[in-house]
């Protein structure tokens, strides 16, 4: 189901499938757009959680929007806020591909335990993970937020649940989600309306369901056909509880019952091996925090698997990374000196291990979109995992 194309947005065109680093406060942590740039990416995916507590919507929507607020030359996305409300303070991972058997049981859901968030019908009442202050998200105030915001790709307000959820209340959360999704579509077309004179922004339907597969096949149908308000989603993003063994299997359910002339979005997953089954089962973008997260921690990818710069052998190798890396960090710095900035503290080090990360995870989608083309996807699959994971030795995150 793999295929290439590219999504036209107000500000420039994205070429797929591509990789979307994200920039959760309207920043790459450590890295500025410019780097960015660099390194290849095409476009930067922010939190309206985390723009609409700090500094708020008004700010962006007076800066020009996010992009313009930040300096950032290109199309941006913002998630709706669902996935951060449910999720913050709750135990949830922030990549969404995990073994089933690492995720605590009705972390959102489990009654008579302090919770930070809330879920009813109409929306979701949390708590600011920033000053512990109550606020609440409905479908209209994500829609709201997002146009202020004003990224050029958003996403419906969905609940979001885990693997662990029963399977009762997956249904019900799905009819809630869809009946969310009608209501984006409603408030989308009036915000539309009434900011006529900014640029067009795109509303992506997300596909949720968990595991199984008559709710995935429904909700794609149901979500892939939905009309309100005399419009329809412009793309999809697949979200909620992905098991890492069965993301492949779920990402195929999904993507044979979506329209195939719209965009359909991987939300939250980036781990290389899981690019690829994202890739071959027809998924078009992607986002992740975990290059950025795990650069941080000293957690660099190279050709041959990941490992920690910072740890004593690397001391003393005056070499890059990954010597086939074509990144600003491999061309002008050492392990050893990676090292040394990391065992030191400084700030450079985060900078230059995420600038390398980054770029090796666009980098990487974007040899795939190259193989696509030359008809060599399948050679490339089983090349490039066959040495990460034989000398990496742990694959999954
Ligand atoms: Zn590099």
């Amino acid at each position: 189901m793999a295929r290439v194309g590219t999504i036209s947005t107000p500000h420039g065109e994205i070429q797929t499938p591509t990789f979307i680093p994200v920039g959760t406060k309207a920043t790459v942590k450590s890295v500025l757009p410019e780097a960015m740039r660099e390194l290849g990416s095409q476009a930067i995916l922010a939190n309206a959680y985390h723009l609409y507590l700090q500094p708020g919507p008004d700010i962006l929507d007076e800066a020009g929007g996010v992009a313009k607020f930040m300096n950032w030359n290109g199309p941006t996305v913002t998630d709706s806020g669902g996935f951060q409300v449910l999720s913050l303070g709750v135990g949830f991972k922030k990549v969404l591909a995990m073994n089933a058997d690492t995720f605590r049981a009705d972390d959102v859901i489990a009654d008579n335990k302090e919770r930070l968030a809330h879920v009813d019908d109409e929306g979701v009442t949390f708590k600011s993970h920033l000053d512990g202050s109550m606020h609440r998200f409905t479908p209209e105030i994500s829609m709201q937020i997002q146009h202020k915001i004003g990224a050029d790709i958003m996403f419906a307000f969905d609940e979001c649940t885990t693997l662990h959820n029963t399977r009762g209340y997956q249904k019900k959360a799905l009819a809630r989600t869809h009946a969310w999704a009608i209501r984006c579509l409603d408030e989308h077309k009036r915000l539309t309306e009434l900011r006529h004179n900014k640029p067009y922004q795109a509303l992506f339907g997300v596909i949720q369901g968990a595991q199984y597969e008559d709710l995935r096949r429904q909700a794609a149908q149901e979500l892939g056909a939905m009309e309100s308000s005399g419009i329809q989603f412009d793309g999809f993003g697949i979200g909620g509880a992905l098991d890492k063994d069965s993301l492949g299997t779920i990402v195929k359910w999904v993507n044979e019952e979506l329209p195939v002339n719209k965009p359909k979005h991987l939300l939250g997953i980036g781990a290389p091996e899981d690019l690829f089954v994202g890739v071959e089962n027809g998924i078009d973008t992607f986002d992740c925090v975990l290059a950025s997260r795990i650069a941080r921690t000293s957690a660099v990818y190279t050709m041959q698997g990941r490992f920690n710069v910072s740890n004593g052998p690397h001391r003393r190798e005056f070499i890059p990374i990954d010597e086939n890396c074509d990144c600003y960090t491999c061309q002008n710095y050492t392990r050893a000196y990676l090292n040394h900035l990391f065992r030191a503290k400084e700030m450079a080090a985060a900078t230059l291990a995420t600038i390398h990360n980054e770029r090796f995870i666009v980098r990487l989608v974007d040899q795939m979109r190259a193989a696509l083309m030359d008809g060599t996807f399948q050679e490339l699959k089983k090349e490039f995992l066959g040495r990460y994971q034989h000398k990496s030795g742990q694959a999954t995150d």
